[in-house]
């Protein structure tokens, strides 16, 4: 059975939940292999390994962390090159994107990006996107070379493979960073100031806050935090300074995918759709009962964001106990 790469999303080796998202995805396909790049590996190994890759390719070279992602694409393509695996699985982060693109033009290969799901099919791996701001759903399938497929973050419930070794096969991939990856040097790096609350892309539940809220975003902080969700904004609430852009949701925000998806003073945009429409469950809270929101909602309730969110936190922290 070919292998199929995974690359490893993480911080100093502390594995993000889209890597284990993308194991589990990579073993309908074949056999799970972590592509492992930067610094930590031995904090990662076990979770690779619990999540069902049986290698990693622990790539190795001096200054890979100084530059930007060219030197990732480099060393994915050397990776390619050695285990000539089915396909190669990215998280369909902004980075990712981009080194899912460069490594396609180095391979001669197919990319796909923003994959929801990703299935095993005649020819190949099938992926599903949702494309046009949400309003059509494609399966599409890479003809050229080694398929490229970016996903999602929440496209898989990660599965940890029962009995699994405590550690994957290591293997090592020395690689010496090209003239050409030097062009562009990073020369600092600054924490983001932590709020406490999920990441936005990888979160379970997402409760986000509009124009509706005319700059007060206490009510669906409030209610993000009773339900340990992260908060989003649409893009008239971020030009309107009232929350940061890495906040902003929508076709020039993240696309964000969760469990449960709360739009409060939110009228649905197809800009903003565009970033929320594959949530799996929709509650929106507009006072305007025409608003289009509505129109995609799982549960709406017409009212006043600023009855309905309270109500809705103290039920919430009651049932918590
Ligand atoms: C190229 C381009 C890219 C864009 N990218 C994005 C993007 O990434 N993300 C994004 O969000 N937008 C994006 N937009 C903007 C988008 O078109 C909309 O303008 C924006 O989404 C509107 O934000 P909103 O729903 O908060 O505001 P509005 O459309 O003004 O809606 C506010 C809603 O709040 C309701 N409301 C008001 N008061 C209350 C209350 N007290 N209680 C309950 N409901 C209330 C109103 O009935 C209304 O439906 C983009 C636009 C363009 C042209």
């Amino acid at each position: 059975m070919s292998q199929v790469l995974v690359l490893v999303d993480h911080v100093d080796g502390s594995v993000r939940k889209t890597t284990t998202e993308l194991l589990t995805i990579a073993a309908r396909l074949g056999e799970p292999a972590a592509v492992f790049i930067g610094n930590g590996f031995d904090n990662a190994a076990a979770t690779l390994a619990e999540f069902g890759a049986t290698t990693a390719y622990k790539v190795e070279g001096e200054g890979l962390e100084d530059y930007l992602v060219q030197p990732k694409a480099e060393a994915l393509a050397a990776v390619v090159a050695q285990a000539s695996p089915a396909a190669v699985l990215i998280p369909s982060s902004v980075e990712g994107k981009e080194i899912a693109g460069r490594l396609a033009v180095k391979i001669g290969a197919g990319v796909i990006t923003d994959a929801v799901d990703v299935q095993a099919g005649d020819g190949g791996a099938v992926a599903t996107q949702s494309v046009f701001a949400g309003g059509f759903t494609v399966r599409s399938r890479v003809t050229k070379g080694v398929p490229i497929i970016t996903v999602k973050p929440n496209s898989a419930a990660p599965e940890a493979v029962a009995g699994a070794p405590a550690a994957p096969e290591v293997v090592t991939v020395p690689v010496t960073a090209s003239d050409l990856t030097k062009a562009a040097k990073i020369v600092e790096r600054r924490p983001k100031e932590k709020s406490g609350r999920p990441d936005l892309s990888e979160a379970a539940i997402v409760v986000s806050g509009g124009r509706g809220t005319n700059g007060d975003f206490a009510p669906v902080e409030a209610l993000a935090d009773a339900l340990g969700a992260a908060v989003g904004a649409s893009r008239a609430a971020v030009d309107a300074g009232w929350y940061p852009h890495s906040n902003q949701v929508g076709q020039t925000g993240k696309q964000v995918s969760p469990q449960l998806y709360v739009a409060a003073g939110i009228s649905g945009a197809i800009q903003h759709r565009a970033g929320m429409q594959t949530s799996k469950t929709i509650v929106a809270i507009n006072k305007d009962p025409e608003a289009p929101i509505f129109e995609l909602a799982d549960f709406g309730v017409v009212g006043d964001l600023f009855t309905v969110l309270p109500q809705a936190t103290e039920a919430v922290l009651k049932r918590k106990g």
